[in-house]
């Protein structure tokens, strides 16, 4: 019926191989099949990178979740973050060490070790941090089990840049321990370029260089790779061209700027001196009251706190802007620092330009960190993909490579369905057809049909029907703070841009007010070609029925806006006009309202011909009403000295 498109019959593999993200926080399993990667596990999918031992004999071993929530009630039974102890010795360990709340203690040849104390009726125990590790990988595999409703035996494993040779065998042996095959270990950057589909192997690919950029929690970590198309069994070949980042960066130290600004507020609230300490649980709340401000600032323009601390209420409104000054030096170090690694890869990439920019990690759904990252990098970084999740899917796209999917087959990349927005009366305009090859890009201007709006919504949709409740929806996205205009002022332009990897990027900017939003999305992912065939099978079998329902709706849209029109004009001028010219205005206007009050409650109701002939009648017989309105408009202007 059509050529498959890219990212479609690419992830059929005839081998199940799950995609794993082996975290030091938390730790995701995904897979890659004909609807492309997706994590598995049910709701709050992420597994905390967290493991406790039992302190009682016929106690079971706790993973993730549970053992995070009770990690303070059990600190020295609760391992975590123990992915900075992978491979490594006691001694280069040390410094991490520091900060964790267990025992690491020195084994064979000086190896780190985690040591657990003895409990009631079980002994003391020291364990490699593969063990440990495998713990939470039997955890994800179990889970993937669970949702796939098979065994799991083989995965990718994903590993940070800069992981050495020790470091690396030590999460093969973690694998195995936990019963996996590890088929692949696979740097995390390379793997989130994967996730959107750079350097897959494609007809005419081209060598092409990218910049990961990721700001997690208590770490920031920036590479530029370069991924060049392979053959047969290596469908690619990534390298890496430079690495940088800071190991003591993160949104933490966001939140810990904003405690600093609670806590001076707090004491001055109870009149204690700036100097003064806070009791250790008020510090504790100041901190998640911090992180949750923070969250809220990434979709609202302003957050508010209120903490009861007993004799005084701290009440206090956070703005978007107050929270960007206060963490923009931190955003700045990220972005040089990045530039940096830029500048190192420079010569490996020979005046080639990176084409792309990857965001990683949940600190880079901050607003700033993403405009940042657009302003200094001149594009639009990719953030379609959950922040997340992003390492764990390019995973999983790897694997379902490495598992024999039909990436050969591949000969053109076309787009497979239609995109478009949704307008008044729910009818979709398309903005690029189906079939196009992408890159493609698409234009046009839209405008309101209500009078006053400050907010505009736009729903993307994509598919082959004319009505949006028969198409798929991408996202929807508003823009917002317009001054208020008369319907049909506002010039809103809609941009659509679908990249050569299949991103699409939708953009809208209000050219009176320049207010902009827009909204990224992978119109593949979740779409399988047996889908893309219903839905064109669909959209013939409807097609006659579809074009008049369209052309319907547009004439009540359209209509309506006339009625207003004709009626504000009436009001005004009646005194002017003759009577039987009135008279007749009122009557094509009654039988037009007629047609759109009958088409509003059913659309077959009406002949669309027949309801466009009343509109055209009306539109001609309004032109004196016109003329006398301009006139009088003329002579309403202040007259020139
Ligand atoms: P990661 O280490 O990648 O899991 O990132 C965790 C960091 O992302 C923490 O500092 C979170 O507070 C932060 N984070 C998560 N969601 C958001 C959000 N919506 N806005 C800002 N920061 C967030």
């Amino acid at each position: 019926m059509s050529r498959p498109a890219r990212g479609l019959e690419l992830f059929v593999s005839e081998e199940l191989i799950v995609g794993i993200d082996l975290g030091t926080t938390n730790s995701l399993v995904a897979v890659c099949d004909a609807h492309g990667p997706r994590i598995l596990g049910a709701g709050g999918a992420m597994v905390p990178s967290v493991v406790r031992y039992p302190a009682a004999a016929g106690e079971a071993l706790v993973v993730g979740e549970a053992a995070k929530r009770d990690a303070t009630l059990f600190p020295v039974r609760t391992v975590s973050s123990v992915k900075r102890l992978m491979g490594r010795s006691a001694t280069d360990a040390a410094g991490d060490a520091a900060y964790l709340s267990y025992e690491v203690v020195a084994g064979e040849r000086g190896a780190a070790r985690v040591r657990i104390p003895a409990g009631e009726g079980v002994p003391e125990r020291v364990l490699s941090p593969e063990e440990v590790s495998a713990a939470v990988l039997r955890e994800l595999k179990s889970r993937a089990e669970a949702a796939l409703g098979r065994a799991v035996s083989k995965a990718v494993i994903t590993v940070p840049a800069y992981f050495d040779d020790a470091q690396r065998q030590a999460t093969r042996v973690a694998g195995r321990l936990a019963g996996l095959e590890v088929v692949r270990l696979v740097p995390e950057p390379t793997a989130a370029a994967l996730a959107y589909g750079i350097g897959l192997p494609r007809a005419g690919a081209k060598p092409a260089s990218v910049m990961v950029y990721d700001l997690g929690g208590g770490t920031f970590d920036v590479s530029v790779l370069r991924l060049t198309p392979g053959e047969g069994d290596e469908p690619f070949f990534f390298q890496a061209l430079a690495v940088g980042g800071d190991s003591h960066l993160g949104g933490d130290d966001f939140d810990h700027a904003l405690t600093g600004v609670m806590k001076r507020e707090v004491l001055a609230l109870l009149g204690l001196a700036p100097d003064s300490t806070l009791d250790p649980a008020t510090t504790k709340a100041l901190v998640e009251f911090a992180e949750r401000v923070k969250i809220r600032l990434s979709d609202a323009a302003n957050a508010s706190v209120r903490i009861d601390l007993g004799e005084r209420v701290y009440e206090r409104v956070f703005t978007r802007e107050e929270f960007e000054a206060l963490v923009s030096p931190m955003v700045e170090r990220t972005i040089l620092a990045a530039q940096r690694t830029l500048e190192q890869a420079r010569e490996a990439l020979a005046g080639e330009e990176i084409s792309a920019v990857v965001l990683v990690g949940g600190s880079t759904r901050v607003p700033l960190v993403r405009r940042r990252v657009r302003e200094a990098f001149g594009m639009e970084p990719y953030t379609a993909l959950n922040p997340d999740e992003v390492v764990a899917l390019g995973a999983s796209v790897q694997a379902s490579l490495l598992g024999g999917a039909r990436s050969g087959a591949l000969l053109l990349d076309v787009l497979p369905l239609s995109l478009g927005v949704e307008t008044q009366g729910g009818a979709v305009a398309k903005l690029i057809m189906r079939n196009s090859t992408v890159p493609a890009r698409a234009r046009e201007m839209f405008s309101t049909s209500v009078d006053g709006q400050t907010s505009i919504r736009l729903s993307v949709y994509q598919g082959e029907r004319e009505m949006a409740a028969d198409c798929r929806k991408l996202g929807e996205f508003h823009v917002s703070g317009l001054p208020p205009m008369p319907a049909g002022v506002p010039q809103l332009e809609v941009v659509f841009a679908v990249d050569a990897n299949g991103v699409l990027n939708v953009s809208a900017t209000e050219r009176r007010s320049g207010r902009r939003a827009g909204l990224q999305v992978i119109p593949t992912h979740g779409l399988s070609q047996s889908e893309v065939e219903r839905i064109e099978r669909e959209s013939l079998l409807h097609a006659r029925e579809d074009m008049t329902r369209h052309r319907v709706v547009d004439l009540i849209v359209n209509g309506k806006l006339d009625l207003k029109w004709i009626g504000e004009r009436l009001a005004k001028h009646r005194a002017e006009l003759d009577a039987a010219y009135v008279g007749e205005l009122e009557s094509r206007v009654a039988s037009l309202r007629e047609m759109i009050d009958s088409a509003e409650r059913d659309w077959r109701s009406v002949d669309p011909s027949k309801m466009h002939q009343a509109k055209e009648a009306l539109d001609r017989a309004s032109m004196r009403l016109q003329e006398v309105a301009i006139t009088q408009s003329l002579r309403e202007q202040p007259r020139k000295l």
